[in-house]
């Protein structure tokens, strides 16, 4: 049959639009908003496959969540040792290999502490201080029995609660980024509320450029940019999840040994590193350890950097990034000679 031309050019315009692909995908999943790009080669089939397995993962690891892994751990504490799924058992050992790492400052059992500050869940105030000290009672990483023969974990006490919201999200994009490039997938950015990894190049030989947000409010403006390659960069800083009460401000990282949020030089750190679940742990840890004793932390890791913004608007950067880091905003100075 003879096709007359109309038609073949309509095919072909058809045909060129179904393959245009779809534009990068944002979900709010994780607690926060996610936005995964995979440029031309995203397809719709790619990004559902993604965010459904981010959500699989925010039901398993959230402390939150009714019915996943880490809520019947917290349901179990004081009562029985409960069955770990993979990812569970990878993410707790990991939490807890930087707990040892960092002398308890970085802490899963730190969720009695979150939820009576409730930082970012509408119920926010200071508590009272016997409340602080009640909680204080109910965390500590030793009460935890990870028992890797039986796949299973045990707190010791009756109201104890994990609280991985300080690795979960690195881990998550980990997976992500791995279940992509079992797709084929080789460039592209997974940004999971500001814990970003780039997959790849942006183009060959072209590297992607990361800016880091000015750390004194939320959402700001970058100040800094950086080119990366396969990389991982995240921050902890004061302004992400954060209140007001009579004028002090309080933020989401709490110091295990206080009750109280970190309180040092740093508005936040950055960390990079080619491995996220690395990067999320290190940017909690070396926040609350401070700069010197952090930069002591990530020398242990080969391959991670770090960048330090502090409260007089100074920017501090690991040997590694020496030379690699553009200061945007001049209110900013970088101190890279000592
Ligand atoms: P991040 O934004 O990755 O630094 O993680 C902050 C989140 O980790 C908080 O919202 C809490 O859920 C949790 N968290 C707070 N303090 C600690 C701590 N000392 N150790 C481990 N996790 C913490
Ligand atoms: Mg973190």
């Amino acid at each position: 049959m003879k096709i007359p031309a109309l038609a073949l050019t309509i095919i072909a315009i058809l045909g060129s639009s179904c393959a245009k692909p779809p534009p990068p995908r944002t979900e709010f999943v994780m607690g926060t908003v996610c936005t995964i790009n995979l440029g031309n080669k995203g397809t719709e089939k790619l990004y559902d496959e993604a965010f459904a397995r981010l959500r699989e993962l925010d039901a398993l690891l959230s402390a939150n969540s009714e019915t996943g892994n880490v809520a019947e751990i917290n349901a179990a504490a004081g009562q029985g040792p409960v069955r770990l799924a993979d990812e569970t058992l990878t993410v707790l050992s990991e939490a807890l290999a930087f707990s040892e790492a960092t002398d308890g400052a970085f802490d899963p059992t730190i969720g009695p502490l979150v939820k009576l500050w409730g930082i970012g869940s509408g119920n926010e105030r200071v508590p009272a201080p016997e409340a602080i000290d009640r909680a204080l009672a109910l965390t500590g990483y030793r009460k935890v029995s990870l028992d890797r023969g039986t796949r299973t974990v045990f707190l010791r006490d009756r109201g104890m609660r994990i609280d991985l919201g300080a690795i979960a999200k690195g881990y998550a994009a980990d997976e992500i980024a791995r279940l992509l490039s079992d797709r084929g997938i080789t460039s592209g950015i997974v940004d999971l509320g500001g814990n970003i990894l780039v997959m790849g190049d942006k183009a060959p030989g072209k590297p992607w450029t990361v800016g880091i947000r000015d750390p004194r409010t939320s959402g700001g403006n970058p100040i800094v940019s950086l080119q990366a390659s396969s990389a991982s960069l995240v921050t902890s800083g004061i302004y992400e999840r954060f209140f007001v009460e009579n004028g002090k401000h309080y933020h989401h990282i709490l110091n295990p040994a206080t009750g109280y949020p970190a309180d040092n030089e740093l508005l936040s750190v950055t960390i990079l590193s080619t491995k996220s679940i690395q990067a999320d742990a290190l940017s909690t840890s070396v926040f609350l350890l401070g700069t010197e004793r952090g930069l002591e932390l990530i020398s242990k890791f080969p391959g991670t950097e770090a960048i330090f913004i502090d409260r007089g608007l100074g920017i501090r950067t690991s040997k590694g990034l020496r030379g690699r880091v553009r200061i945007l905003d001049p209110g900013f100075t970088l101190h890279d000679d000592d």
